[in-house]
């Protein structure tokens, strides 16, 4: 039996509501749902959040949530008919003074008055990701004077990007910080920062997470094209649960060419410092409209599996999609295949570098074992946090890690890890000497293992320890087991 890997996150909205819809695609194989803060009220997320659970445990399935918020993301207001038609050559005016309704096909609004002050003549904007470029001529105080370079239709509320990135605005926001008090309320497991500049911004979402007595992990979106510099990126991924390529943003700021070398450092990079990754934005965008993907979209998907990422996200896809469910098998198939390469069944990961924390002895001994010993077929972890799965599951192998575990926010934050699946155990209503054998049987029971097949068994001395792992058993699924 090959189990997927590779997560599946799917943004919800209009399209996936109900109850039903959400059954849906998580029946397709949704692993982690995300509430998008860039759209809806709090009413919405929250009611939103309810429904996953409740599909979720009508599925028998653990779906973990992430929220987005939505951070600084530059907008212009609107227009006095929704939409303009920008010329290449004309001048265009960016003014935050501006009544928000009354944008004309020579100037609009601007939601970040202090635009003007980041930027100086030369410098390029990239409208609506990137299909209209306006080129700064001169600022006045706050107003922003441009040429239109590639022009094209415009409508409100369309997002600005500045190339090469440097746009001052802090990474949380008024509204960002309410949303997160939000979030915690609903006991979210994700929450994701967007715009990240550095690893003070995920400091200090730390921080009021803590105020907010939530333990949620955070994901730090990599979207801003500061966050890339290595000594940048690497602070903030150790400041976070987990990072987010977030392509969209990312591509605007850094160029599409690119994006895709830094795809697979950003993936390599936050594998190697035992974080998180999802690959995001744009995957199987033609499936919004058509129940097939494109080839390009097949291989974009692939390919970020072979990167080793933990998880390829959908947007629009699901939210607004006539194929939600469609999208997320379809998804679901392409991981699969791309995870039957050799390359993604091997690891090399620390070979050469020393190990201070036992736990993670234990962990990278257990997948050394799993990808060179014949016969092994899944290696179950005892755990209260999910450490020990979320430390092998950093390598690469083509054997399940089954994360048991009593914690139900455990059994919800490794739906994120790649190669990491759970199983609902509570070692402490089982006689000690018992504990494998029901361990394995579980794993039977389920055909996932047989007899003949060996398993391991990675615990520590007390069950309810965090980090205590210590011990490392391998067993053959038949015999007498201890
Ligand atoms: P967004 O983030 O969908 O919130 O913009 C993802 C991205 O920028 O790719
Ligand atoms: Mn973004």
């Amino acid at each position: 039996m090959q189990l997927r890997r590779t997560k599946i996150v799917a943004t919800l909205g209009p399209a996936t509501s109900s109850i039903e819809d959400l059954r849906g695609i998580i029946k397709a194989g949704t692993d982690v749902v995300r509430l998008n803060f860039s759209h809806g009220s709090a009413e919405d997320h929250k009611q939103r959040a309810a429904n996953v659970l409740a599909a979720a445990e009508q599925e028998g399935r653990h779906v973990a949530l992430l929220a987005d918020l939505q951070g600084p993301k530059v907008r212009v207001a609107r227009f006095v008919n929704n939409k303009v038609m920008l010329v290449a050559g004309q001048e265009f005016v960016l003014d935050p003074s501006m009544d928000g309704e009354a944008g004309t096909e020579n100037a609009v609004g601007l939601d970040f008055p202090e635009l003007g002050k980041d930027l100086k003549a030369g410098d390029i904007l990239l409208l609506d990701d990137g299909r209209i470029i306006l080129a700064v001529t001169r600022t006045e105080g706050n107003k922003v004077f441009t040429t239109v370079q590639v022009g094209g239709p415009l409508s409100n509320n369309k997002g600005i990007n500045l190339k090469g990135g440097g746009l001052s605005a802090a990474a949380l926001t008024d509204k960002d910080r309410k949303d997160l008090l939000t979030a915690a309320e609903i006991g979210v497991d994700y929450i994701a920062i967007s715009f990240v500049r550095n690893a003070e911004d995920m400091l200090e979402a730390r921080a009021l997470l803590e105020a907010a007595n939530s333990d949620a992990s955070l994901v730090a979106k990599i979207e801003r094209a500061e966050a890339i510099e290595p000594n940048t990126l690497d602070g903030i991924i150790q400041a976070s649960e987990a990072v987010m390529v977030a392509r969209g943003d990312l591509a605007v700021e850094i160029g599409d060419a690119a994006l895709v070398g830094v795809q697979k450092d950003i993936i390599k990079r936050a594998r190697q410092l035992n974080r998180v990754v999802i690959t995001a934005t744009q995957m199987m965008e033609s499936m919004i409209e058509s129940p097939m993907p494109t080839r390009a979209e097949v291989s974009d998907v692939a390919n970020a599996v072979l990167d080793g990422t933990d998880a390829v996200m959908l947007s629009a896809e699901t939210a607004v999609g006539d194929f939600p469910s469609q999208t997320v098998e379809a998804m679901a198939r392409v991981c699969l295949g791309a995870e039957k390469h050799p390359s993604t069944l091997r690891s090399s990961h620390r070979i050469d570098m020393p190990v201070e924390a036992i736990d993670e002895s234990v962990a990278l001994g257990a997948i050394y074992i799993a990808n060179h010993l014949q016969g092994v077929k899944a290696i179950i972890s005892m755990t209260q946090t999910g450490a020990t799965p979320l430390l092998m599951s950093r390598l690469s192998s083509g054997i399940p890690i089954f994360a048991y575990t009593p914690v139900s926010a455990t059994q919800r934050r490794v739906c994120l890890y790649r190669g990491v699946l759970t199983q609902v155990f509570d070692s402490e209503q089982i006689e000690n000497a018992a504990i494998n054998q029901v361990a394995v049987d579980e794993l039977k029971a389920a055909g996932v293992v047989t007899d003949g097949d060996l398993v391991l068994i990675t615990k520590g001395d007390y069950t309810q320890a965090h980090g205590g792992t210590n011990t490392l058993k391998v067993i053959r699924v038949g015999n007498n087991i201890r």
